[in-house]
């Protein structure tokens, strides 16, 4: 995390009303000011990330997405808007963004995760929040950050559920100790609601806030799972796997 950036008086103004929650107040609110995110795509899931990233004051948001925007993504990707269709999706996310808070710093990066460019991302950010649909995508973005000590919250989401999971390298288990494979029959096309991606969405963004901050009791080393068709909530335990390749080795 970069230091220094104090709390100004506009700062104290714009996030008045989370600074009287108990166990963040001026403290918490600087720990965001000071904080790069990484996000890793700003679809149905990265999208409302960002979005709560900013309105929590993030000192800087850096989207990674490639592509342009098509007609049938705007059930979920609620940064983008109807005239961007065919532009790239990106730019879109940036323009809502930097209306909604001209605050935060964002950076776009029109590309999604590769082994080309992980290290690069993952090296200037404090926190990564990973919302690929892809496995590959994920599974690199897990092992950058552990090899690299960042922090990461891995959100996802298939239907009518969603899984999130905050990993802290060398400390709790990674995304890696879970799915050391790809599964199989994995499929790009997904069916979303959107209100399902935003919930999984807001429960990741909340998980980096807890982790960066000390509020509250982040979930490391536990699965959030929720089925929204009955809106039942679970935590459920995960084990680090000392035969983990990626985070086996590390103390
Ligand atoms: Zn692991």
């Amino acid at each position: 995390m970069s230091s220094g950036k104090e709390l100004t008086d506009l700062d104290r103004s714009i996030y008045e009303w989370q600074l009287d929650v108990p166990g963040f107040g001026d403290e918490g609110q600087a720990k965001l000011r000071n904080t790069t995110a990484l996000v890793s795509r700003c679809g149905g899931l990265g999208g409302p990330i960002c979005l709560s990233l900013a309105a929590a004051g993030f000192g800087k948001i850096i989207i990674a997405h490639a592509g342009d925007l098509r007609l049938d993504d705007l059930n979920r990707q609620i940064l983008m808007r109807h005239e961007d269709v065919g532009s790239a999706r990106s730019e879109s996310a940036k323009r809502t963004l930097s209306s909604f808070n001209p605050h935060v710093e964002v950076e776009v990066v029109p590309e999604n995760i590769t082994e080309d460019n992980a290290e690069a991302l993952v090296a200037k950010a404090d926190i990564v929040f990973s919302a690929a649909p892809l496995f590959e995508e994920r599974l690199l973005m897990n092992q950058e950050c552990v090899r690299q000590n960042k922090l990461l919250v891995d959100s996802a989401m298939y239907n009518l559920e969603g899984r999130i999971i905050p990993v802290i390298p060398g400390d709790s288990a990674c995304l890696a100790c879970l799915y050391p494979e790809i599964p199989p029959r994995w499929k790009r096309r997904f069916p979303v609601i959107g209100a399902v991606s935003a919930l999984a969405a807001n429960i990741g963004a909340m998980e980096g806030i807890k982790l960066l901050t000390g509020l509250g009791t982040a979930n490391a080393n536990r699965m959030i799972y929720f089925d929204s068709g009955t809106m039942r909530f679970q935590t459920i335990q995960l084990k680090r796997n000392s035969e983990c390749k990626v985070c086996g080795k590390r103390s």
